[in-house]
């Protein structure tokens, strides 16, 4: 079995049909309750919701919203598929009418070209109003107006309205979504391969309906990719021993989880989680899971950092790094236990930023706050710590 490679086409050779950079046919195989879970990953989450002016339900490769408090660090170049710039209008605006002197200087955003400002009140509305010349922000294709960012659309105008109800004044809600939530970028090519590597995964799932066999055209196509690394997965944690495994908690992953929905009493641990979609179902025992989490700064929806994980764990990792054991072990440093009499016992590796601690036996433990107290405040603490005791 091979790849057919003309045009960059990954459909097996001497195939049927036009050749396609991004065949679905390699999970053909697969159920349909499954196809869906890999489309759904290859979609943005709506995660900031509408009042953000974000657009739902669109695949990763789109264009994407980068807030102005963000500007600087985002990597605009990778945004294939196009980038707008948010501003509030405090960011805009010193005053009524009154531009701030930052935006006159070169490479700062300018509004109506690379950048929109959204009025989320009728506050901001009335405060800092959008300039005489400002229009709502629309799309057109060959200059005609559209109401879908399709291919070919160009945006104009310079503001967008996401302002809900408040007593007397009515919710106004103008202007078309701009984009979606910058960290969740992909191109369509890493989307794609993104997509191949959670179907392998899937294939090889506890219990999972589907026999190796069936997956060797989603492995051809990441080993052409140079993807394919089943040894280095295990040493990552998001394989053990052959199996799909949850990269933070090692444990196996069996097909069922991928589609059960977790327990209400799970539910309510999740409900702390900044992560919660809105409006959305309750979630499935196992998600979509990144490695190294979504940031701003790099675009990490890419096939080396995809893996199923458990939804729990998931929240309880949070914006943070899943450190694997096996790079605990090489670059961490061992922790242990010392006694009254000076002896150590040794439990498990901590990484070198000291953020998680990993037993040899699964267990994890994670930093939740840094250390923030000055030496006077530490000082005042162990003063009164030694009166306590005392009392
Ligand atoms: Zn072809
Ligand atoms: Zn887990």
């Amino acid at each position: 079995m091979s790849l057919c490679l003309q045009s960059e086409c990954r459909k097996l050779l001497s195939h049927k049909g036009e050749h396609d950079p991004y065949p679905s046919s390699a999970w053909a195989f697969m159920g349909a309750k499954d196809k869906d879970k890999l489309s759904k990953a290859g979609f943005a989450t709506p995660r900031g919701g509408a009042k953000g002016a974000y657009q739902n339900h669109v695949l990763r490769s789109n264009k994407v919203i980068v807030p102005y408090e963000r500007f600087r660090q985002a990597p605009l170049e990778s945004y294939e598929d196009g980038y707008v710039i948010r501003l509030f209008p405090y960011q805009y605006f010193d005053g009524p009418g009154k531009v701030k002197a930052d935006f006159s200087l070169p490479g700062a955003p300018q509004i109506g070209i690379n950048a929109f400002v959204l009025y989320r009140t009728h506050d901001q509305l009335v405060s800092l109003p959008p300039l005489p010349e400002w229009r709502i922000r629309s799309l057109a294709l060959n200059g005609q107006p559209v109401s879908e960012r399709i291919a070919g659309a160009v945006d104009s105008g310079e503001f967008v309205l996401r302002i809900a109800a408040l007593g007397a004044y009515a919710a106004r809600i103008e202007g078309p979504p701009q984009g979606i939530f910058a960290p969740e970028y992909a191109t369509e090519n890493t989307n794609y391969l993104a997509k191949c590597m959670l179907a392998w995964l899937t294939a090889h799932t506890v219990d999972s309906p589907y026999v190796a066999a069936q997956a060797h055209h989603l492995q051809i196509i990441l080993q052409e990719a140079g993807l394919f690394h089943p040894v280095e997965w295990e040493a990552m944690g998001l394989l053990r021993s052959g199996h799909t495994s949850c990269p933070l908690c090692m444990k196996h992953i069996k097909y069922a989880e991928l589609h059960d929905q977790i327990s209400f009493a799970e539910e309510n641990s999740l409900l702390n989680a900044s992560e919660q979609v809105e409006n959305s179902t309750r979630s499935t025992v196992v998600n979509l899971f990144h490695l190294v989490p979504l940031t701003y700064s790099d675009i990490e929806h890419i096939p080396q950092n995809v893996a199923w994980g458990h939804a729990i764990c998931n929240t309880k990792l949070g914006q943070r790094k899943c450190y694997p054991l096996a790079e605990l072990i090489s670059e961490g440093a061992k922790v242990g236990i010392v006694d009254e009499t000076g002896v150590i016992s040794t439990f498990g590796w901590i990484a070198q930023n000291l953020e998680m601690i990993r037993s040899p036996a699964g267990a994890v433990w994670i930093r939740i706050v840094e250390d923030h107290l000055s030496a006077e405040e530490q000082a005042t603490i162990a003063d009164f710590l030694e009166q306590y005791r005392e009392q």
